[in-house]
């Protein structure tokens, strides 16, 4: 059987226009889990991982090697976010880390001002676990719904706001549906008064443009690896005079609000990911979008009970949530993966365990709806031949499943 990315071959290059890995009769339709490195990418690494091992708080030129690296990476991602303040940007070990930094740190350093924080009820874990454990310290957190087509209504934000708001955070790209939320309204409702606007730009960074500037956003984080860069490594935006608590306390590094020596590889890594994803950004998301729209066309016309969770919202073009009525979900991933095609059931982020989508529950699903739902999320990885394969797979699947005939041994 395949699995997984093996290496590069110049065949494998065929409809994958942006990476060249061959990948067997491997499908992957999971790149909102994660992506793999791209081989331009972990180029740019290499010299971080090999010769240039400076710490770039040394006094010596290997560590102002380092030095120089890390500013320029700074340079980059602020540059690709809006800001020419590249000071603005914290370098941090991980996506969940921005979040909690943004959040935590937020609500920590302000709250002689309030303890009152606005979040959706559609956020990632990283933002609801960290709103649960500011909750047990004496916060209070307001949790926005979501309409059935998985939008915010800014007003309802605006009503929710108290006197004591300090922070709110609300997420850019859904990482289920890929609904996006309309950050201009939210930073024009929050700058005029004095309320931090932290946003998770995870799935949407390196997609569609995200200013900083323009959108009133003063936290927004991002992560290396969901845009074809290293796992373990991150960014927050904060904009300049906002104060945080640090999370972590020692060498003073990234100005004092992220201790650690620097992960200049990572560093290097996410700073090159982010380069390359807005310099293809109209080509492939155009891609992307065709591909989406024949995948979602022809199962709705093959299919019958299926409904595509947030299609009538504006979205990113790379994820398409079906909901199959009378299955399961889990038997389903489960007869894909026997296909070679990798997908999820509701959301993947909670370590082993299988908890029902609270963002679909959120959109007003069913119970049963939510436990038959699967996300496709497209990519650099994705090409014709896949949707082909999987147009063609998965109505006998899902009519197999609905007769109740084994479709796993
Ligand atoms: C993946 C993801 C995260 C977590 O990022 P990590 O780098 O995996 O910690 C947070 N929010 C969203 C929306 C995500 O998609």
């Amino acid at each position: 059987m395949s699995s997984g990315v093996r290496g590069e071959s110049s065949k494998a290059a065929e409809g994958r226009p942006f990476l060249q890995f061959t990948m067997g009769s491997q499908v992957y339709l999971d790149h909102n889990a994660t992506t793999p490195v791209d081989p331009r990418v972990r180029e740019a690494m290499r010299p971080y991982l090999e010769g240039a091992f400076g710490n770039p708080s040394a006094a010596h030129a290997m560590g102002r090697e380092a030095k120089a690296a890390l500013e320029g990476a700074r340079e980059t991602v602020a540059e690709l976010l809006g800001t020419a303040d590249k000071d603005e940007v914290v370098f941090v070990s991980s996506g969940t880390e921005a979040d909690n930094l943004a959040l935590a740190g937020a609500a920590l350093a302000y709250q002689e001002r309030g303890r009152h924080i606005i979040t959706s009820a559609v956020e990632h874990s990283a933002i609801l676990e960290t709103c649960a454990a500011l909750e047990k310290w004496g916060f209070s957190v307001t949790y926005l719904p979501v309409d059935g087509e998985g939008m915010l209504d800014p007003e309802e934000l605006r009503r929710a706001i108290q006197p004591d708001t300090i922070v709110i955070s609300v997420m850019h790209g859904n990482n289920e549906t890929g609904v996006l939320f309309p950050l201009e309204e939210v930073g024009a409702i929050l700058r005029e008064r004095g309320i931090l606007f932290h946003t998770d730009a995870i799935q949407s960074f390196g997609k569609i443009p995200v200013n900083v500037r323009h959108l009133k956003i003063d936290l927004l984080s991002l992560s290396a690896h969901k845009i074809y860069g290293p796992k373990g490594v991150g960014a927050l935006y904060v904009r300049r005079g906002v104060r945080l608590q640090p999370l972590l306390q020692g060498g003073g590094q990234e100005r004092g609000r992220r201790a650690g020596t620097e992960n200049i590889p990572g560093i290097v890594g996410v700073a090159e990911a982010a380069r390359l994803m807005f310099l293809e950004m109209p080509g492939e998301q155009e891609r992307l979008r065709q591909l989406r729209d024949r995948l979602e066309a022809t199962i709705l016309e093959r299919v019958d009970g299926v409904r595509v969770s947030g299609r009538n919202s504006p979205r990113l073009v790379h994820t398409s949530n079906f909901s199959f009525d009378g299955i399961e979900a889990q038997t389903l991933v489960a007869a894909l993966d026997l296909e070679g095609i990798a997908v999820s059931a509701g959301s993947a982020c909670h370590v082993g365990s299988v908890q029902p989508s609270h963002v679909l529950r959120a959109m007003g699903l069913s119970r049963e709806q939510v436990e038959g739902s699967i996300r496709f999320s497209l990519g650099r990885l994705t090409c014709d031949g896949d949707i082909d394969r999987i147009v063609e797979i998965l109505p006998q699947l899902v009519a197999r499943l609905r007769e109740k005939v084994p479709v796993v041994k």
